[in-house]
Order: structure tokens, then sequence, then C-alpha cells
């Protein structure tokens, strides 16, 4: 059986802590897409753990974890986030790459640093990490595959073929200083080798366990909002986190997904640039960023604090009914305990003054206004409540009011940012 859990919305919404759940009761995790751009935070019981690369399943020893074709594999990155995890006394993983997953090389990282350079006021937000860069030359033909790391001669053509492209605009237009084959080849060499008794394929791996009546979990990274399709373009990442594309970037057939779980925060936050219609300012951001989360909305890997705004029902009913969720899970709910009343945004109005309910694409984005509808705050402290039903009544109006909202049943309700802290319902 093969299940997924996704975002509904901007990334952050929470996913790290239920996939660590969930992984708990899973035979496979497995990272279907991105890379080390975006990151979960998960609690338990070896510490505060920022994942970036890694399957959420790491912390569980019997769990096959793996990186599939669809992820953008930063070699060091993935090692140093390894080397972290046994330092801090968590037995090793076990990993499993796709020999048809992509390698991010340094380039990458430089030409999105350069872009963004180059755009100034114009840059898109980007994490600077090399996943547009990456993901341009996956779909121009001339990235790496993890196999062709281990035919020399074929990954000296394959180079030779990227670089001629690279060295021109980097002389050109960014005048910086050119690319050698043989330096990156050195570069490769090692890094091949520690990675070699990770690689295999993992298609066949993943059918296979499927066939065997394993449960899989596919884990996205961010949410529908940053799809490059779907999301609020150009503001958006550069490869799909919808669960539809989970089997692709995975790779496991599309009838094998059962279950969907997307993830929701309680309110809005986002990192990065682009439309925002629900952004708060002022005293009201400050106090909502400085409770949210587990230390306030600052970004797992950038650090950067993230944007915040009430709940968009706007925006996450389309991002869950994008995501095609079989359940929602709302997180971060014990954050809202210190409000006398809720602000729920239900409708946009646009730039003409029209009121809208659906989720409109990015020029009408820019211009639409939230319209709020309140609810009554409960005014307490939720966190150690253990039992749906124990939740005070204003809390469950809430998550009731929501649900109707969005339209997809909330299943599990998440009230802080702990392992066990969360309520079934
Ligand atoms: P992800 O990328 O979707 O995994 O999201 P992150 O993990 O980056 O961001 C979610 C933040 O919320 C992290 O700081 C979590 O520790 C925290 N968190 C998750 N669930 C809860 C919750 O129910 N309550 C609180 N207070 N924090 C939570």
């Amino acid at each position: 059986m093969v299940q997924a859990i996704v975002g509904a919305n901007w990334g952050d919404e929470g996913k790290g802590k239920v996939t660590d759940v969930l992984a708990a009761r899973s035979d496979v995790v497995v990272r279907f897409q991105g890379g080390a751009n975006a990151g979960h935070t998960i609690i338990n019981d070896y510490g505060k753990f920022a994942l970036h690369l890694l399957p959420s399943g790491v912390f569980h020893p019997d769990v096959i974890n793996v990186i599939g074709p669809g992820v953008a594999l930063n070699i060091e990155a993935l090692l140093r986030e390894l080397d972290g995890l046994t330092e801090r006394g968590v037995p090793a993983p076990q990993i499993r790459i796709s020999d048809r997953c992509q390698v991010l090389m340094p380039y990458h990282v430089d030409f999105d640093r350069f872009e963004e350079e180059r755009l100034g006021k114009q840059s898109f937000g980007s994490t600077k990490s090399g996943i547009a860069p990456f993901y341009s030359d996956k779909f121009a033909k001339t990235g790496i595959q993890v196999c062709q790391l281990y035919d020399e001669p074929l990954l000296r053509e394959r180079l030779e073929i990227a670089l001629v492209k690279k060295n021109c605009l980097l002389e050109h237009l960014y005048h910086k200083p050119t690319l050698k084959v043989d330096d990156l080849v050195a570069w490769l060499r090692p890094l091949a080798e520690k990675i070699r008794p990770m690689v295999c394929d993992t298609s066949r791996l993943l059918m296979d366990a499927d066939a065997a009546g394993k449960t899989i979990l596919l884990e996205g990274q961010l949410g529908t909002l940053r799809d490059p399709d779907h999301g609020i373009y150009p503001y958006t990442t550069s490869s799909s986190p919808l669960a539809g594309y989970g089997c692709i970037g995975a790779g496991i057939a599309p009838t094998s997904l059962k279950d969907i779980y997307c993830v929701t925060k309680a309110y809005s936050s986002a990192v990065g640039a682009g439309p925002f219609v629900c952004r708060l300012s002022g005293d009201t951001a400050d106090e909502l960023r400085r409770r949210g989360g587990d230390a306030g909305e600052f970004g797992a890997t950038t650090g950067r604090p993230r944007d915040v705004g009430w709940f968009d029902a706007v925006a996450t009913r389309y991002g869950v009914r994008m995501q095609g969720a079989t359940e929602v899970v709302l997180t971060n709910l014990d954050v809202l305990g210190y409000l006398d009343e809720i602000p729920v945004c239900v409708a946009y109005e646009t730039a003409d003054g029209e009121r809208i309910t659906d989720f409109p694409a990015t020029p009408v984005l820019m211009g639409c206004k939230p319209v709020y509808e309140m609810l009554p705050g409960w005014k307490c402290d939720i966190r150690g409540i253990r039992d749906y039903a124990q939740l005070p009544e204003n809390c469950r109006r809430y998550v009731d009011f929501i649900e109707k909202q969005i339209g997809a049943p909330i299943r599990m309700v998440s009230n802080g940012p702990k392992r066990e802290e969360i309520l079934n319902r």
C-alpha cells in the first residue's frame, strides 16, 4: 500500500513531524522531489533535527529510506546530514539512492546565486541551493545521473557537453571563472565511491515492496502553491510537490497510491517572494511569528523569518483539492490559544472589487485582499491534551469551520511540535 504525505500550502506546514509519526508505521519512506533546499523539523527522543534531503524514516532503523529519481541529489549535503545523525546517537539508517537520480553539481549552486544576483529586485526568492539550474539541466537533458558516475568516459562526455553552454554563460553573462571537466571529475570520484553501497534500482525495490504488501510512504517537500504548474508561478519551486507526481518521482504505479495525507497549518506561513494574500504586518505579525512553530516561524533550512497570516481557506481548499487529499492533518493548532478572536480568510476580493473563492492565477492573485470571518478564540493552552474530545469547544468549532471551508476531512490535529502531540479526530 502506498501513502503520500504532502503540503496544502506554501511549505512548512509541519509535514516533517507528521511523516515521523507515519514513518513509524511504514516499511519504506521515499523522497520523490526537491533537494536540500527546504527542511523538515522533527523533534523526537534523539533531539531536534532539521532534515533536508534525508527521508523522515531515518530515525527508525527498520525503515528503508529511498531517495527517488525525482530528487535533486546534493551528495555532500546528504553525507553531511547522515554524519549529523550518527554524531547525535541515531543508529545508522538504511538508505537507498536511485541509480536514475540526478546529481546536483557545485555549478548549479553557483548559477542559482549568479542568477538571483543578476535579477536583483526581480528575483524569485530562491534558497540558492541550485534547485532551478538543476531541474533546468535535467529537462534540457544535460544533467548527470548517479549511474553515469560509475562510467568515467561517459561521465566526461556528459560533462563536456554540459560545460560548453555553462562556460559561455559564465564568461559572457556572469563574468565569472569558467569550469573544467577534470576538476569536476576529481571532485565527483570520491563522492561517488562513498554513496556506491546505497545506489540501486529503487523503482524495482518499491514495486517489489508494494507487491509484498509493505507500506510505502511518499514524502513531499513544500506544498501545492509551490508547484511549477499549479502554484504561484514564477514564485514556485522547480519540481512538483503534488501527490500525483509522487508516483513518478518515486517510481511506483499511480494505481498503488491509496491514502493522501495533506498537511495544513491552523494559520498561514510562507517564506520567499511572491504574493501572499493574508500577509500580516506590525505587532500582530510579530506576535504570531514569535509564537508559531516550535521556536517561532523561521525557515528550517534558511533561517529566514517567514511571512505569517491567518488561515487562508481559499488557498487551502485549492491546495487540498490539487493534492487529492483523502484526509487532512491540521497542525500548530496550539499556537492560536492566545487570541480572543481568530480571523479566517474565507474569500478574496480582487483588484476589480469582485469576491472570489477559487484560487486565481498569479496576475489576479497579486491584487487580491482577504475577506475575513471572525471566530471566537479558546484562550487557553491546549498542549498536553491527549484526546480530541477534551479540546475546548471553541477550538473544536474552529476545526469544524475549517473542515467545512476546505471540503476535506480533518482526521488528525497536532497540538504541539513533539511526536506524541497529535490527536485523532
Ligand atoms: P515541514 O517542512 O512541512 O515539515 O514544516 P517545518 O517542520 O519546517 O515547520 C513546521 C514547524 O512547526 C516546525 O517548527 C515544527 O517543529 C513545528 N510544529 C509542527 N507541528 C506543530 C504543532 O502542532 N504545534 C507547534 N507549536 N509547532 C508545530
